[in-house]
């Protein structure tokens, strides 16, 4: 199977790519406009140099080759949603060609990143087909992949890899990514147009291989087609054949030129998979966990870099879980000072009930206090939770872990210290098996 993605993303500007039109999401539609992003005749586009860093930015964290001069093109189609006949986007001297996306185990090559706009948005009302132009010119990066993603994990891996690199370029991810979808089993190619989100990405990928499998046992002929994903009964359908690059007919877009960008600054990419690596070595974590914490979350990591020459990694990344699990969020700069508090009686050895972490996130005083026992007490209570529970002792021969059982049980309802408990127990078991 052989996957290749081209994911349109929007760019994180104030205003849009060819007019001074906000980008502001408008309560009405038809608010946003002016006579360029309505593709009035004689109307000039003039280009957002925000937009231009932006998509830099990104064809720079995909290891492109950076063209130096960039250029426009006129790709020339009818559709309603585009009343000028043609979409603004770039060719030949698109910002950013033939770099790559690192996954765990291999190396996804990007082919192109690309500038254009987006065209306006078709509403559809009974009998009727209404316009917001609204959408019209938002500046879009398109990134173009070769085919080399060849399981659906791969493509899981893939998208949340991208959204990591864009989020921390300063992208909004929580737009929704739209993607079109080339997918071969066998030699012919396949195109899913206009998948919206991640969820439906995933699901016209599984249709279409069932889709093609069924297809190539039946010995059936598969068409070279575009074809439509329908979110409600989640099958893809054939829209048209498909259309060539020459059947668009593009020209160069001379009314905006071409640009030098050579000397152009840009947001260095943070790769969250290296930057875990690192914070991981030596510290007993699994680079893993750092990753799944961080990965959509610069606060996280900045506390993470903040806390990491006072306390244990283990104990960090442990008070950051157990702050966002008991306040069911992500946390945020502003968490700082609860979290340390976590993150202190963690490090302390101390194990804090839900009760406890619940108190400190809502800004109340917790003192965690042991009882004062003799390590003699606390065989004696291991030894008779032993007696009562026979089963147990069975339980750890197979398996070690069964200990984290016990001191759940002992320190948690009698208040002991959970490493005092670890030992005893260890103890005891070892004793009597
Ligand atoms: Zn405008």
């Amino acid at each position: 199977m052989k996957i290749g993605l081209e994911v349109h993303v929007a760019l994180p500007t104030k205003s849009k790519l060819f007019c001074s039109c906000s980008m502001e999401e408008s309560e009405y539609p038809n608010l946003n406009i002016c006579p360029i992003c309505m593709g009035f005749p004689g109307s000039k586009p003039m280009l957002n140099e925000t937009a231009v860093k932006s998509a830099l930015g990104i064809a720079n964290a995909l290891h492109c080759d950076v063209n130096r001069k960039i250029s426009f093109v006129r790709k020339v189609y009818f559709y309603p949603d585009l009343p000028k006949c043609y979409q603004i986007t770039q060719m030949d001297d698109s910002i950013g060609r033939e770099g790559y996306l690192e996954l765990e185990n291999k190396k996804i090559r990007i082919r192109r990143v690309q500038i254009e706009e987006d065209p306006a948005q078709i509403v559809r009302q009974g009998m009727l087909t209404l316009l917001d132009f609204n959408r019209s010119g938002t500046p879009l990066v398109e990134i173009v992949t070769e085919p080399d993603i060849n399981t659906e994990e791969e493509l899981r891996e893939f998208i949340a890899n991208l959204r990591s690199i864009l989020y921390y370029l300063g992208v909004d991810i929580n737009r929704e990514m739209k993607a079109d979808l080339n997918i071969s089993l066998a030699e012919t190619r396949v195109e899913v147009k206009n998948v919206t989100g991640i969820k439906s990405l995933i699901e016209a990928t599984r249709f279409e291989v069932e889709r093609q499998s069924e297809a190539i046992k039946n010995n059936e002929k598969i068409e070279r087609e575009t074809r439509g994903y329908n979110e409600k009964s989640r099958v893809t359908e054939s829209m048209r054949e498909k259309e060539t690059d020459e059947e668009y007919g593009y020209i160069y877009e001379s009314d905006l030129g071409t640009f030098d960008i050579s000397e152009m600054e840009y947001v260095e990419p943070v790769y969250i998979t290296n930057v875990s690596d690192e914070l991981a070595r030596g510290s007993g974590v699994n680079p893993k966990t750092i990753k799944e914490i961080t990965m959509l979350n610069r606060d996280a990591l900045a506390m993470i870099y903040k806390f990491k020459e006072k306390y244990s990694m283990k104990s960090i990344l442990h008070g950051i879980q157990r702050f966002e699990k008991y306040s069911n969020k992500s946390m945020k700069t502003e968490d700082a000072v609860k979290i340390e508090r976590i993150i202190r009686l963690v490090d302390e050895g101390k194990d804090i009930s839900r009760e406890a972490a619940e108190k400190i996130i809502a800004g109340e005083e917790v003192n965690i206090q042991y009882s004062n026992v003799t390590k003699m007490e606390i065989e004696a209570l291991i030894e008779k939770f032993v007696a009562e529970n026979p089963g147990i002792l069975e339980e750890y021969k197979r398996n070690k872990k069964t200990i984290n059982l016990i001191i759940k049980e002992i320190s948690y309802k009698n208040n002991m210290h959970p490493k005092d408990v670890s030992d005893a127990a260890n103890a005891v078991l070892n004793r009597i098996s």
